[in-house]
């Protein structure tokens, strides 16, 4: 099998021998018209025109009613965290399969993650154990939600879409409401992923995506913030920027702010990749259904994506059915230059998170020592 995918993964990129990159930029657009652009008008930093323009395109990408540009995709989530009031003391639930970024910004804020199981079809947050968990080691009285083994509040959840593929967002909602948590989305990796035909991102209060270079479209570096509540919105844009008081010359504060604005620079980048993004959405389906034909009668599943919703497919993924042959499928395909990856490790086995609660990470465990990431972007040659 792993020689045929090898075979499969270079007639596709039709290249017999460079390296097969998990998922590099192609910029086939007027990327280089944009950034030179912003150069001539001397508009590099964090005011122009291409700022607003990413955040117009972002609110009718996602059909939110405000997007706020931000330096990168963790300053998203850190800010949106931030701007909800989560702070020392309190906890936020996540899942531990996740990319490091979203136990961090709860971090940063001086709260701290706690970790529930993902739903092994969808790898993403599972709603079932966020109600199980909350139902039996949380106490909820006068709109507080009280985790009974630390004492600490619970103040919000972070789900992230894992690789694209969308988690169940609508009944995550529901339990946060049931339990009046505030709900905040880790869309970093799944820009054009829906579900029920609404955009991954907008169900929670805010949602979170990230440009980074490895993402479905990047801008260097790179984030949003999306929402549709215009306090949240206008308070964001606000503390993004430094929080300073709109005056032509005057230079004042009026409360802790960020230096988190995305550059003029990135933006233009970031406006010609949008542009293409449909383009790209198109292109990564069709190998992505390439890849499932090619796994139906092998030993690998697929992850494909679940009822009711459409992945972008950022990182196509494939479940072993142990680690022993993921391991080896996994020496095998770096040792032919085709790039393939493990998932992260659960964040909860980190230093820095080692000691915060848990629940069952069944799943989380399971996928953790089976699955395999393969090359995914689009193609850089005709
Ligand atoms: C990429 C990513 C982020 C944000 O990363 P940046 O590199 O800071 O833009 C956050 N969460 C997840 C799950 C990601 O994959």
């Amino acid at each position: 099998m792993t020689e045929d995918f090898i075979q499969f993964v270079r007639d596709y990129y039709k290249s017999p021998d460079e390296l097969i990159p998990l998922h590099a930029p192609v910029f086939r657009g007027k990327e280089i018209e944009y950034v030179t652009d912003t150069i001539r008008s001397t508009f590099v930093s964090s005011v122009g025109a291409y700022v607003d323009r990413f955040e117009v395109m972002m609110k009718s990408i996602t059909g939110a009613k405000y997007a706020i540009a931000t330096v990168n995709g963790t300053a998203a989530l850190h800010i949106a965290l931030h701007s909800l009031g989560v702070g020392s003391g309190d906890e936020v639930i996540t899942q531990a399969l996740s990319f490091i970024a979203t136990a961090n910004a709860i971090r940063y804020t001086g709260a701290d993650p706690v970790f529930i199981d993902i739903d092994s079809d969808s790898m993403s947050l599972s709603p079932m154990a966020l109600l199980a968990f909350l139902e039996s080691e949380c106490e909820f009285k006068d709109r507080i939600v009280t985790n009974k083994r630390t004492g600490k509040r619970i103040k919000a959840i972070v789900p992230m879409h894992t690789f694209g593929n969308p988690g169940r967002i609508e009944e995550i909602c529901k339990v946060a409401n049931q339990f009046r948590l505030d709900l905040v989305e880790d869309s970093a990796e799944s820009l054009g992923s829906y579900v029920n035909g609404k955009h991954t991102g907008s169900f929670g209060r805010l949602g979170v995506f990230s440009f980074n270079g490895n993402k479905t479209v990047t801008c260097g570096g790179g984030g949003a913030v999306v929402t549709d509540d215009e306090n949240l919105g206008k308070r964001l844009k606000h503390i993004t920027t430094t929080a300073k008081v709109p005056h032509p010359w005057e230079y004042s504060h009026d409360e802790l702010g960020f230096n988190y604005r995305m550059p003029n620079l990135n933006a233009a980048l970031a406006c010609a990749q949008l542009e293409q993004l449909d383009d790209f959405l198109n292109e990564k389906r069709s190998l992505s259904m390439k890849y499932l034909d090619f796994f139906e009668n092998t030993k690998v599943t697929f992850k494909k994506e679940i009822k009711n919703s459409v992945s972008n497919y950022w990182l196509n993924t494939i479940e072993f059915q142990s680690k022993s042959d993921r391991d080896k499928f996994l020496a095998e395909t770096n040792g032919a230059k085709v790039m393939t990856r493990p998932a992260w490790n659960p964040l909860n086995t980190l230093p820095m998170y080692q000691n915060c609660v848990s629940g069952s990470l069944k799943n989380t465990n399971h996928i953790a020592d089976r699955l395999a990431n393969i090359p995914s972007g689009v193609k850089w040659k005709e």
